[in-house]
């Protein structure tokens, strides 16, 4: 364990400490001064002619005096690049009444280009197979889209991975190149059947086998109740087992390769608006 690095520690350490997030945007993909223009400006950063982004979801929320906070997604319409932003207002800590503390976080598409993708028509089947597994029915045609597509996110996100040889079923199917935990297997399950413990405990049996000590399992399905009891457990022993069920990887999928217009819990589920743009004291 490296922990003296630190640099993964996080403020609300009782939430994320037991298990470290890799399905999730990394900081290092976001620019602050690119970010503070886009907030500043409200527009698009990769068309060139100033495209105007628009709001495509929003969130206010204030105690009527002390506290306020807004949170909204915006959007490009030309190219889809999306960003979001948290605007809080606080005179609740200070000694004098009549000013706040006013904090701006934000977080926008990663910054590199978007990642190239199966073409629409094989995203649009993968997109109609996911939703129809999380119901429990369906095909599952496009699960070598599935892998594909999950490796675009995780370049999306800000690691490099690979495709591992497409061999049987029980294999991993990525790998992530992670700096801190080494080789980080991913096992992509396409089918309509909830993912239960069996499959966990190959995982974990093979993460054993290889001295690996994080992993993700992904489904376009849901997950049993076992397995998240059983995660709990491996993570005793030392082995961190990230879950990704269909939804979280639908939203996933639409942020990487902007199919519509993305929701605020979408883009909240992997990409925490935490890049600082402003941090000031305003009168009220
Ligand atoms: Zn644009």
């Amino acid at each position: 364990m490296q922990g003296a690095s630190g640099n993964r520690t996080s403020y609300c350490d009782g939430v994320l400490s037991m298990t470290t997030s890799i399905w999730q945007y990394r900081s290092y993909t976001q620019s602050a001064p690119l970010l503070t223009t886009v907030f500043r400006n409200s527009t698009c950063p990769c068309c060139a002619n100033s495209s105007n982004l628009t709001v495509s979801d929003r969130e206010d929320e204030s105690d009527g005096s002390r506290y306020s906070e807004y949170v909204k997604v915006m959007c490009c319409d030309l190219c889809g690049w999306w960003f979001v932003s948290r605007d809080t207002w606080d005179s609740s800590c200070g000694s004098v009444p009549d000013r706040a503390l006013r904090t701006i976080t934000a977080t926008g598409a990663a910054l590199r280009t978007f990642s190239a993708g199966p073409d629409d028509s094989q995203l649009a089947l993968l997109e109609s197979e996911i939703e129809s597994h999380l119901l429990g029915h369906g095909t599952s045609g496009a699960w070598a889209a599935l892998e594909d597509v999950t490796k675009g996110v995780f370049r999306e996100f800000g690691y490099d991975s690979r495709v591992t040889a497409r061999s049987k079923d029980g294999g991993i199917d990525v790998i992530v190149d992670h700096e801190e935990f080494g080789d980080v297997y991913a096992q992509v399950k396409h089918t309509k059947n909830k993912v239960g413990v069996r499959v966990l405990r190959e995982l974990i049996g093979t993460m054993a086998i290889n001295g690996a000590t994080n992993s993700l399992l992904v489904t376009s399905s849901s997950f049993t109740r076992g397995v998240k009891k059983e995660q709990v457990l491996a993570a005793q022993r030392g082995f961190a087992v990230e879950l990704v069920d269909g939804s979280r990887l639908l939203a996933s999928l639409n942020l990487t390769y902007r199919r519509t217009p993305p929701s605020l819990s979408e883009v909240l589920g992997v990409a925490k608006p935490n890049v600082q743009l402003i941090w000031e004291e305003v009168e009220l």
